[in-house]
């Protein structure tokens, strides 16, 4: 059956940047999405300085600019106890936009090139060729890609995704901002775990809890004591919040894309970037002809070259979140380290 050149499922920054590129090159496109858009999603929002190279090849640097967002003008870590660390970052490079948002313009971009966008529509079944069923719907293309996220169910089914260890969870809201809280990403960590706020708007912010299921309901009380943050709040919840990296992430005309293929920790807001260079990544290797599997599999992990060693460090900072604030007191004396670490994820334009 072949009703379409390509099917992406998921339309996160992964998918949505994926069937850009690939109708954008000519090919008849269907972008499959579980949610009714636009929707909210767990995420802090925070959008790395690296994403604005491709969305300027999308032609849509001015059109996020122009979306309700907050310029973030420092980065700041609260540990336990005692003062916090306070880094200043270079204005515009950083910016804070909402999901729902984001996520709605980088769809409705992929339309404008040409994609068919289905929304409210789960993909539950697959058949090697490819045939994706989705309420009741059988569809077919000969290239697949799965974007849709942590829990792929795409890769489920095609046998990539490893079983996941009990993990952390994290959970996420928009709140009312408190008039100090600034245009601050602010990291926090508790006893128990570790989150960040972020500031949307004026009036909202931003904020995300990560800990082990047993300790998150302690992690957040303490937030909403400190924030002041009211019981009728919309709380969403995602899990795992680490994963090891999906087996095969292009074989037999399908691509894993995004979280889908590999997992970053939060604390380094580089996730969306990820995604969004890896949708690009896999429609220019399809567009680039022969071999076009091996091609986006050595562009993946050149991608990710010389930045792992981040998300190493957030991993263990969130993991041990009573050592890393004993680590904040000797960064009070010598704060040249962290400082530096904060400008390299979130410093450069
Ligand atoms: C607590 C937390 C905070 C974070 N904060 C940041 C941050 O500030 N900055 C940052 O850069 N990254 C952040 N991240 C990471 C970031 O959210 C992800 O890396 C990013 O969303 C991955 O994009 P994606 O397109 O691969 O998948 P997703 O954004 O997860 O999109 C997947 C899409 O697929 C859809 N879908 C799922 N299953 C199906 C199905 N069966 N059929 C059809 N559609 C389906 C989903 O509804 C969803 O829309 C955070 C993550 C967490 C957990």
């Amino acid at each position: 059956m072949r009703d379409y050149d390509a099917i992406v499922v998921g339309a996160g920054p992964a998918g949505s940047v994926c069937a850009a590129r690939l109708a954008g090159s000519g090919r008849r496109v269907l972008l499959l999405e579980k949610s009714r858009f636009p929707r909210d999603k767990v995420c802090g929002d925070c959008l790395n300085p690296s994403v604005w190279p491709i969305l300027d090849r999308l032609g849509l640097g001015a059109r996020l600019r122009a979306l309700p967002h907050v310029a973030v003008s420092e980065v700041s870590y609260h540990g336990i106890a005692g003062r916090p660390l306070i880094f200043p970052i270079a204005a515009g490079a950083e910016i804070v936009v909402k999901r729902r948002d984001l996520d709605a313009l980088l769809v409705q971009r992929a339309v404008e090139l040409g994609a068919e966008f289905r929304d409210n529509i789960a993909v539950t079944r697959l058949t090697p060729g490819w045939t994706v069923e989705a309420n009741g719907e059988r569809i077919g293309a000969p290239l697949l890609f799965a974007a849709d996220g942590r829990n792929s169910t795409v890769a489920r089914f095609a046998g990539r995704l490893p079983v996941s260890k009990r993990e952390r969870t994290a959970i996420q809201c928009h709140c009312p901002r408190p008039s100090w809280h600034g245009n601050a990403v602010r990291m926090l960590f508790y006893r128990e775990g570790y989150g960040g706020t972020a500031p949307v708007s004026a009036e909202e912010m931003n904020l995300c809890l990560v800990a082990r299921p047993g300790d998150l309901a302690r992690v957040r009380q303490r937030a909403e004591r400190e924030f002041g943050i009211g019981g009728a709040t919309e709380w969403r919840t995602i899990a795992p919040l680490a994963r090891r990296d999906a087996r095969d992430i292009a074989g037999d005309n399908l691509f894993l894309l995004g979280d889908a293929a590999r997992v970053v920790e939060p604390f380094t807001g580089e996730g969306i970037y990820y995604a969004m260079r890896s949708g690009e990544l896999a429609a220019d290797a399809v567009a680039g002809g022969a071999d076009s599997e091996a091609a986006y599999r050595r562009a993946h992990r050149e991608m990710y070259r010389g930045r792992l060693w981040v998300n190493r460090v957030a991993r263990l900072a969130g993991l041990h979140p009573r050592v890393t604030s004993m680590a904040l007191r000797t960064f009070r004396i010598w704060p040249a380290p962290l400082g530096a670490l904060t400008a390299k994820v979130v410093g450069q334009t």
